[in-house]
Protein backbone atom coordinates (compact mmCIF):
# COMPACT_ATOMS: atom_id res chain seq x y z
CA UNK A 1 0.00 0.00 0.00
CA UNK A 2 1.43 3.66 -0.73
CA UNK A 3 0.32 6.66 0.63
CA UNK A 4 0.05 9.72 -0.94
CA UNK A 5 1.38 12.16 2.29
CA UNK A 6 2.34 12.00 5.84
CA UNK A 7 1.64 14.88 8.23
CA UNK A 8 3.84 13.81 11.25
CA UNK A 9 2.18 15.21 14.19
CA UNK A 10 -1.48 16.36 14.28
CA UNK A 11 -3.47 17.86 17.95
CA UNK A 12 -6.37 18.19 16.12
CA UNK A 13 -7.31 14.88 14.37
CA UNK A 14 -7.29 12.62 17.41
CA UNK A 15 -9.60 13.68 19.81
CA UNK A 16 -7.18 13.58 23.39
CA UNK A 17 -4.16 11.98 21.38
CA UNK A 18 -1.34 12.81 19.64
CA UNK A 19 -1.35 11.22 16.24
CA UNK A 20 0.05 10.94 12.57
CA UNK A 21 -1.64 11.21 9.38
CA UNK A 22 -1.52 9.73 6.32
CA UNK A 23 -2.99 10.33 4.07
CA UNK A 24 -4.63 8.01 0.73
CA UNK A 25 -5.15 8.86 -2.76
CA UNK A 26 -8.45 8.47 -4.95
CA UNK A 27 -11.97 9.02 -4.17
CA UNK A 28 -15.13 7.31 -5.47
CA UNK A 29 -17.56 10.56 -5.08
CA UNK A 30 -16.86 14.41 -5.80
CA UNK A 31 -18.35 16.62 -2.88
CA UNK A 32 -18.44 20.27 -4.68
CA UNK A 33 -16.86 21.62 -1.43
CA UNK A 34 -13.95 19.22 -1.33
CA UNK A 35 -10.71 20.59 -0.47
CA UNK A 36 -8.49 17.32 -0.81
CA UNK A 37 -8.90 18.55 -4.51
CA UNK A 38 -5.29 17.13 -4.96
CA UNK A 39 -6.03 13.84 -3.79
CA UNK A 40 -9.07 13.09 -5.62
CA UNK A 41 -7.10 10.93 -8.91
CA UNK A 42 -6.19 7.40 -7.74
CA UNK A 43 -2.72 7.64 -9.52
CA UNK A 44 -0.16 10.39 -8.62
CA UNK A 45 1.74 12.55 -11.10
CA UNK A 46 4.86 10.59 -12.43
CA UNK A 47 6.94 13.24 -10.16
CA UNK A 48 4.91 13.16 -7.28
CA UNK A 49 6.46 11.06 -4.04
CA UNK A 50 4.98 8.53 -2.45
CA UNK A 51 5.23 6.76 1.08
CA UNK A 52 5.38 3.43 1.04
CA UNK A 53 3.90 1.35 3.78
CA UNK A 54 7.33 -0.20 4.79
CA UNK A 55 8.48 3.49 5.08
CA UNK A 56 5.19 4.42 6.96
CA UNK A 57 5.95 1.75 9.48
CA UNK A 58 9.75 2.88 9.77
CA UNK A 59 8.99 6.52 10.58
CA UNK A 60 5.88 4.67 13.18
CA UNK A 61 8.87 2.51 15.04
CA UNK A 62 10.95 5.46 15.31
CA UNK A 63 8.18 7.56 16.95
CA UNK A 64 7.33 5.23 19.42
CA UNK A 65 6.78 7.01 22.77
CA UNK A 66 5.92 10.00 21.35
CA UNK A 67 2.53 9.65 19.27
CA UNK A 68 0.11 7.79 20.34
CA UNK A 69 -1.60 6.96 17.79
CA UNK A 70 -2.13 6.90 13.38
CA UNK A 71 -5.38 8.35 11.69
CA UNK A 72 -5.52 7.12 7.69
CA UNK A 73 -7.57 9.79 6.07
CA UNK A 74 -8.07 10.51 2.32
CA UNK A 75 -9.22 10.91 -0.73
CA UNK A 76 -11.11 7.41 0.51
CA UNK A 77 -8.64 5.42 2.23
CA UNK A 78 -11.44 2.20 1.81
CA UNK A 79 -10.86 2.02 -1.84
CA UNK A 80 -7.89 0.30 -1.09
CA UNK A 81 -7.96 -3.46 -0.75
CA UNK A 82 -4.45 -3.82 1.21
CA UNK A 83 -5.99 -1.12 3.89
CA UNK A 84 -6.94 -3.64 6.72
CA UNK A 85 -3.49 -5.22 6.47
CA UNK A 86 -1.92 -1.79 6.45
CA UNK A 87 -3.89 -0.48 9.54
CA UNK A 88 -2.87 -4.02 11.27
CA UNK A 89 0.50 -2.99 11.29
CA UNK A 90 0.12 0.16 12.74
CA UNK A 91 -1.67 -1.55 15.49
CA UNK A 92 0.64 -4.08 16.20
CA UNK A 93 3.05 -1.64 16.62
CA UNK A 94 0.87 -0.28 19.66
CA UNK A 95 -0.51 2.73 18.01
CA UNK A 96 -4.07 3.50 18.55
CA UNK A 97 -5.80 3.56 14.85
CA UNK A 98 -8.35 6.24 13.52
CA UNK A 99 -10.32 5.99 9.91
CA UNK A 100 -11.61 8.82 8.47
CA UNK A 101 -14.24 7.40 5.68
CA UNK A 102 -17.08 8.74 3.63
CA UNK A 103 -18.63 5.54 4.80
CA UNK A 104 -19.61 3.98 1.13
CA UNK A 105 -17.82 0.51 2.31
CA UNK A 106 -19.71 -0.71 5.26
CA UNK A 107 -18.30 -4.43 4.11
CA UNK A 108 -14.67 -3.54 4.67
CA UNK A 109 -15.81 -1.01 7.97
CA UNK A 110 -17.58 -3.96 9.39
CA UNK A 111 -14.20 -6.47 8.80
CA UNK A 112 -12.03 -3.75 10.36
CA UNK A 113 -14.08 -3.48 13.42
CA UNK A 114 -14.45 -6.78 13.64
CA UNK A 115 -10.85 -7.87 13.65
CA UNK A 116 -10.56 -5.07 16.18
CA UNK A 117 -8.51 -3.11 14.10
CA UNK A 118 -9.96 0.02 14.46
CA UNK A 119 -10.43 2.60 17.68
CA UNK A 120 -11.66 5.05 16.01
CA UNK A 121 -14.00 6.07 12.68
CA UNK A 122 -14.90 9.67 11.48
CA UNK A 123 -17.76 9.44 9.34
CA UNK A 124 -19.06 11.95 7.16
CA UNK A 125 -22.30 12.14 6.59
CA UNK A 126 -22.82 14.40 3.50
CA UNK A 127 -26.48 15.75 3.76
CA UNK A 128 -29.86 14.51 5.04
CA UNK A 129 -30.06 10.67 4.13
CA UNK A 130 -32.34 11.49 0.94
CA UNK A 131 -30.46 10.18 -1.91
CA UNK A 132 -31.29 13.55 -3.78
CA UNK A 133 -29.86 15.46 -0.93
CA UNK A 134 -27.05 12.88 -0.76
CA UNK A 135 -26.38 12.89 -4.44
CA UNK A 136 -25.81 16.83 -4.92
CA UNK A 137 -23.85 17.08 -1.81
CA UNK A 138 -21.54 14.43 -3.01
CA UNK A 139 -21.15 15.86 -6.99
CA UNK A 140 -21.54 11.54 -7.48
CA UNK A 141 -22.91 8.87 -6.20
CA UNK A 142 -24.29 5.45 -7.10
CA UNK A 143 -27.85 4.33 -5.12
CA UNK A 144 -25.60 1.51 -4.13
CA UNK A 145 -23.10 3.99 -2.41
CA UNK A 146 -25.82 5.82 -1.00
CA UNK A 147 -27.53 2.55 0.46
CA UNK A 148 -23.71 1.94 1.86
CA UNK A 149 -23.73 5.18 3.96
CA UNK A 150 -26.73 4.16 5.54
CA UNK A 151 -25.33 0.42 6.43
CA UNK A 152 -22.24 2.27 7.55
CA UNK A 153 -24.20 4.51 10.11
CA UNK A 154 -26.08 1.36 11.15
CA UNK A 155 -22.84 -0.48 11.73
CA UNK A 156 -21.38 2.54 13.71
CA UNK A 157 -24.38 3.13 16.15
CA UNK A 158 -23.98 -0.13 16.68
CA UNK A 159 -20.60 -0.53 17.30
CA UNK A 160 -18.18 0.09 20.81
CA UNK A 161 -15.64 1.69 19.26
CA UNK A 162 -15.28 5.77 19.30
CA UNK A 163 -17.02 7.08 16.52
CA UNK A 164 -17.79 10.37 15.44
CA UNK A 165 -20.27 11.66 12.38
CA UNK A 166 -19.44 14.79 10.90
CA UNK A 167 -20.92 16.92 8.21
CA UNK A 168 -19.40 19.46 6.71
CA UNK A 169 -21.80 22.42 6.77
CA UNK A 170 -22.47 24.16 3.67
CA UNK A 171 -24.76 26.86 3.42
CA UNK A 172 -25.77 26.51 -0.25
CA UNK A 173 -26.46 22.89 0.76
CA UNK A 174 -27.11 22.89 4.19
CA UNK A 175 -30.14 24.86 5.72
CA UNK A 176 -30.18 24.55 9.54
CA UNK A 177 -33.53 22.11 9.33
CA UNK A 178 -31.38 19.77 6.68
CA UNK A 179 -28.50 19.67 9.96
CA UNK A 180 -31.17 18.79 12.40
CA UNK A 181 -32.60 16.43 10.43
CA UNK A 182 -29.47 14.77 10.45
CA UNK A 183 -28.73 14.64 13.97
CA UNK A 184 -32.45 13.33 14.43
CA UNK A 185 -31.44 10.11 11.99
CA UNK A 186 -28.25 9.59 14.17
CA UNK A 187 -29.94 9.73 17.61
CA UNK A 188 -27.59 8.77 20.24
CA UNK A 189 -24.69 9.23 18.56
CA UNK A 190 -22.06 9.46 20.72
CA UNK A 191 -20.27 12.69 19.05
CA UNK A 192 -21.90 14.95 16.15
CA UNK A 193 -18.82 17.09 14.46
CA UNK A 194 -20.36 20.45 12.47
CA UNK A 195 -17.19 21.37 10.41
CA UNK A 196 -16.80 24.94 8.86
CA UNK A 197 -16.93 25.03 5.76
CA UNK A 198 -14.06 26.64 3.68
CA UNK A 199 -14.10 28.11 0.25
CA UNK A 200 -10.69 29.05 0.03
CA UNK A 201 -10.21 25.61 -1.77
CA UNK A 202 -12.78 23.82 -3.68
CA UNK A 203 -13.37 21.26 -6.14
CA UNK A 204 -16.34 23.57 -7.41
CA UNK A 205 -15.26 26.52 -8.25
CA UNK A 206 -18.60 28.23 -8.00
CA UNK A 207 -18.27 27.21 -4.17
CA UNK A 208 -15.52 29.35 -3.70
CA UNK A 209 -18.10 31.88 -3.77
CA UNK A 210 -20.51 30.82 -0.91
CA UNK A 211 -20.24 32.74 2.31
CA UNK A 212 -20.15 30.14 5.43
CA UNK A 213 -21.94 30.12 8.30
CA UNK A 214 -20.97 32.59 10.66
CA UNK A 215 -19.46 31.44 14.28
CA UNK A 216 -22.70 32.61 15.60
CA UNK A 217 -25.05 30.79 12.83
CA UNK A 218 -23.01 27.33 13.49
CA UNK A 219 -23.42 27.52 17.25
CA UNK A 220 -26.91 27.90 16.56
CA UNK A 221 -26.91 25.04 14.71
CA UNK A 222 -25.26 22.97 17.03
CA UNK A 223 -27.49 24.06 19.65
CA UNK A 224 -30.25 22.51 17.28
CA UNK A 225 -28.86 19.54 17.46
CA UNK A 226 -27.73 19.01 20.46
CA UNK A 227 -31.26 17.65 22.17
CA UNK A 228 -30.31 14.91 19.89
CA UNK A 229 -26.55 13.08 19.86
CA UNK A 230 -24.45 12.75 23.34
CA UNK A 231 -21.93 15.75 21.94
CA UNK A 232 -22.09 18.21 19.35
CA UNK A 233 -19.18 20.61 18.14
CA UNK A 234 -18.57 22.87 16.00
CA UNK A 235 -15.03 22.24 14.01
CA UNK A 236 -12.66 25.20 11.65
CA UNK A 237 -11.02 22.42 9.01
S1 LIG B 1 -14.63 15.70 0.67
FE1 LIG B 1 -15.77 14.26 -0.63
S2 LIG B 1 -14.65 14.23 -2.59
FE2 LIG B 1 -13.28 15.12 -1.05
S3 LIG B 1 -12.07 13.39 -0.31
FE3 LIG B 1 -13.83 13.65 1.10
S4 LIG B 1 -15.41 12.26 0.30
FE4 LIG B 1 -13.88 12.52 -1.33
Amino acid sequence: MKFAGLVKQSLVDYPGEVTAVLFTRGCNIRCPFCQNTHLLLRSPRVSEPVITLEEAVEFLKERLGFLDAVTVTGGEPTLYEELPDALAAFKELGYLVKLDTNGTNPAMLQQLITSGILDYVAMDIKAPLDYRKYLRACGKLTTEEFFNVRSSIRLLMETNIEVEFRTTVVPLLHPPEDIEEIARYIQGAPLYSLQQFNPSVTLDTDYGAVVPYTRQEMQALADRCAPFVQNVRVVNI
